[in-house]
Order: structure tokens, then C-alpha cells, then sequence
């Protein structure tokens, strides 16, 4: 049994942008309300987040997320990784916080956040991350978690997929333009493949729902979730488009895999 909650599916900017007056920025469907994207993701024995947004406290408060044993991160673009500092209420006691993430953007991690790092300050209530490497497949409780590298523009990034009992999950693809056929050959017939479908149009670093639907046809998951919107994509129009099994997802959506 694993929860995935989406903390939030829009892009970097999320929906709506700051200034902008357009039918879906100012749409009444809450489901065209989107904070930055993150998944929080629970099992039975161990309970974690992908990426910490600018929004993830607010995002905690909303879903009551009282327990974390540890965060994953796909990259260190700002959208994914600016609520880091609120993982200290994570932290209370003697505990470190495992930090999972690949040796760059671990780099990053500790370049932007280097007062959590540096060792100094152990008052209680502050982060301590616990920093790990990722550099091939690990466990979080009974929960084998794999790195997926993809192109997101000129990066590299990891999307990651998630296996319990040798059932393939969830694979979690939030940034991304393409995906080389190692990958789609590792998820192939994921239960749940999330993927980056940020508009309609081309994006050099993002896939469009095309290129997105593409890579579900040659995956052929149970489901498709896209996740990663920008202010183009009506929830309600966008869904409407789509094959019965592709759907789009929303901040708060839990998926029961
Ligand atoms: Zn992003
Ligand atoms: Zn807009
Ligand atoms: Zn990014």
C-alpha cells in the first residue's frame, strides 16, 4: 500500500501568475489553483515528500502532515527546492533528517542552504539534514526507490519510481523533455506514470501534452497523471481532451496504489 498526495502540480510560477488576468488565472475551479509541484508520499512504515517548494508549508498545513522520515529531491530549480527550511519542523528532537538527492544537486543543496549544512547551528528546532547521495537505487522503510535521469532542457535531473514488493507503483516525472528508452524500458507498465505536461505549445525544457501523451503510449501505464501545468492548461478542458486513461491532477488528489 502507498498514498501519493500531490502537494502541488503546477509550474514555476504556479497557477495563477502574479499579474495576470487570463480565463484560467482567474477560473472558479480550485482545481486551477496550483502551488509548485511536489508528491508527499506514505506507506505503512515510512512516510516522505519529493521536493519542498516554495509553498511546502503551506502545503503541510493543508494536508496535516504531522510525520516526514525523509525528502527526496528531483533538482535544485527553485520551484522544487525553496521550502527546504521548513523541514526543521521535521527535525525536533535529536533526529536528522534524511536528505536524498543526486551529488550535484546535493552541491546545490548545500551551496544555498549552507547555514543547514555547515554544522554550527544544533539548536533544537533547526534543520538538520542528514545528506545522502543518490547514486542508484535505496529504500525508504519496504519501498525501493529508483533515480530515473532525464533531459530537463540542458540538466539532468532524476524523476524517481517507486516499487513495493516488485510492483512497479508509481514512476514520478515532473520535469522533463525527453525520456531515453533505458528509462521507459525500467517503468514500462508503471500502475502510475506522473509526468511534466507543462501546455499545449513546445517548451525547450518541458514536455507539451503531445510529447507527453507520446511517452505514455510507449510506457503504457495503468494510469497517467500530468502534473507540472502552467496557467494554458484548463483542468477541466485539458481532461476533457484526453484518453480515459490520462487524466490530470490537482493539489490535494490522492492516488491509492
Ligand atoms: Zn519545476
Ligand atoms: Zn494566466
Ligand atoms: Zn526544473
Amino acid at each position: 500500500m502507498l498514498t501519493i498526495t500531490f502537494l502541488g502540480t503546477g509550474t514555476s510560477q504556479g497557477v495563477p501568475m502574479i499579474g495576470c488576468g487570463c480565463a484560467i488565472c482567474t477560473s472558479e475551479d480550485p482545481r486551477d489553483n496550483r502551488t509548485r509541484s511536489s508528491i508527499f508520499v506514505e506507506t505503512p512504515e515510512c512516510a516522505f515528500v519529493v521536493d519542498t517548494g516554495p509553498e511546502f508549508r503551506a502545503q503541510c498545513l493543508r494536508e496535516k502532515i504531522a510525520r516526514l522520515d525523509a525528502v527526496v529531491y528531483t533538482h535544485a530549480h527553485t520551484d522544487h527546492i525553496m521550502g527546504f527550511d521548513d523541514l526543521r519542523a521535521f527535525c525536533h528532537g535529536a533526529r536528522d533528517l534524511p536528505v536524498y538527492a543526486s551529488a550535484e544537486t546535493m552541491a546545490d543543496l548545500r551551496r544555498v542552504f549552507t547555514f543547514a549544512f555547515n554544522g554550527e547551528n544544533r539548536f533544537p528546532g533547526y534543520i538538520k539534514p542528514d545528506a545522502q547521495i543518490v547514486d542508484g537505487s535505496f529504500f525508504l522503510g519496504e519501498t525501493e526507490v529508483t533515480p530515473l535521469p532525464v533531459k530537463h532542457g540542458r540538466a539532468q535531473v532524476n524523476g524517481y519510481l517507486f516499487t513495493r514488493c516488485g510492483v512497479k507503483l508509481a514512476a514520478y516525472l515532473s520535469d522533463c523533455k525527453s525520456v531515453a528508452d533505458p528509462v521507459v524500458e525500467r517503468i514500462r507498465g508503471v500502475r502510475a506514470l506522473i509526468v511534466d505536461a507543462l501546455r499545449h505549445r513546445e517548451h525547450p525544457t518541458h514536455m507539451s501534452v503531445g510529447e507527453a501523451l507520446a511517452l505514455a503510449r510507449k510506457v503504457q501505464p495503468q494510469r497517467t497523471w500530468f502534473t507540472h501545468l502552467c496557467h494554458e492548461l484548463g483542468h477541466a478542458e485539458t481532461e476533457a481532451a484526453l484518453p480515459e486513461n490520462v487524466r490530470v491532477a490537482f493539489d490535494g488528489l490522492k492516488l491509492e496504489l
